[in-house]
């Protein structure tokens, strides 16, 4: 840690408060705020004080203590509720409506759905409006979008074509057992042949 004493956290020094002991005081500053307190480090003057202890005293009291002076955050304001999330969008207003039911005319078809390369998101994003405005209003004005077309001819083509294939290999498969089949009457031929040459000798 590059700051290693308290003066480059806190502000540091020698108080004599009113009832409370006199000594060297580190005081941090509230960044958020401006609110400061003291704590009191020791009763001596002079000679730097470790930040670590100090650091560790002001979080005891509550303190969020940051890496540079004055960015601290008070135990009060870390207690106030964070920023709220952003806030749901409102309904779209008559205009908002207007732009979206125009643009879905143009690239959603109810019969055949949406062009290629669109859908509620896309128009969302061109348009930028939420995409639930845009479900809702083509759900409501252009109806939902149609399961996509079966395309009869073109499975029936590419059946036949994988039939087709089966076929060939299939054939392919009868010729090499054929071939195999020969081979392995060649080969029982020349043994037979060897024997008889060996039983003659
Ligand atoms: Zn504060």
């Amino acid at each position: 840690m590059a700051t290693s004493h308290s003066e480059n956290l806190f502000d540091v020094g020698v108080k004599a408060p009113k009832g409370g002991r006199a000594g060297t005081y580190a005081t941090a500053v509230c960044g958020t705020c401006g609110k400061s307190e003291d704590i009191f480090a020791r009763a001596s003057a002079g000679a730097t004080l470790p930040v670590e202890p100090m650091a560790k005293k002001f979080r005891t009291n509550g303190w969020k203590i940051a890496g540079k002076k004055g960015r601290h955050t008070c135990p009060a304001c870390q207690k106030k509720p964070a920023t709220p999330k952003a806030a749901p969008p409102p309904e779209p207003t008559p205009e908002n409506r207007r732009a979206i039911l125009e643009a879905l005319e143009i690239v959603f078809c109810p019969v055949k759905g949406f062009d290629d390369g669109y859908d509620d998101e896309r128009v969302a994003q061109e348009q930028g409006m939420p995409r639930r405005w845009v479900e809702d209003i083509r759900e409501q004005f252009c109806g939902p979008v149609p399961p996509p077309a079966v395309d009869h001819i073109g499975e029936a083509r590419a059946a036949l074509k994988q039939l087709g294939d089966a076929a060939a290999d299939m054939a392919d498969a009868q010729a090499a057992a054929d071939k195999a089949r020969q081979r392995v009457i060649e080969l029982q031929a020349d043994v037979d042949r060897h024997l008889e040459k060996a039983g003659a000798a």
